[in-house]
């Protein structure tokens, strides 16, 4: 399957905030596969879809054996703290202390266009909320 090249610090497309999807096509379905690929391909455990040059609010997640596809991502949920070193494939050799929330509740349109609350702790809620960072055009440098 075709994949696409990750884009890079400076890249300016990661400093931007991305534009919201409202409704998931087939098109943005199969972009959600093409986004998995990539991942996959470089060992990642999410991505962003300006990591890919994309300026819209799409993400993908995958912590074996769940992947999840959300368009236009939202934290309604958020309780408690932790604190650990996450990585970027945009921030290619850099590892970042960041303090996330530990538990929290992500609503967004799956693949198929429902409108969908997932749960997520610990690691899921971290890669989640890097994630979603990356819609804001924000990047794990920002934590230093
Ligand atoms: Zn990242």
């Amino acid at each position: 399957m075709e994949t696409l090249k990750i884009r890079v610090l400076p890249d300016a497309i990661l400093r931007q905030k991305c534009k919201k999807i409202e409704k998931v096509t087939p098109e943005i379905k199969q972009l959600f596969e093409v986004m998995v690929e990539t991942m996959v391909l470089n060992h990642g455990i999410g991505l962003a879809a300006p990591q890919v040059g994309i300026d819209q609010q799409l993400i993908v997640v995958c912590i074996e054996p769940l992947i999840y596809k959300l368009a236009d991502p939202v934290i309604i949920k958020s309780q408690g703290s932790q604190v650990g070193e996450e990585g970027c494939l945009s921030v290619p050799g850099e590892s970042v202390e960041v303090d996330r929330c530990d538990d929290i509740i992500v609503r967004g349109l799956n693949e198929n266009n429902q409108l969908v609350e997932i749960k997520a702790r610990s690691l899921l809620a971290r890669v989640f909320q890097h994630e979603i960072d990356h819609l804001q055009g924000k990047l794990i440098v920002d934590y230093k």
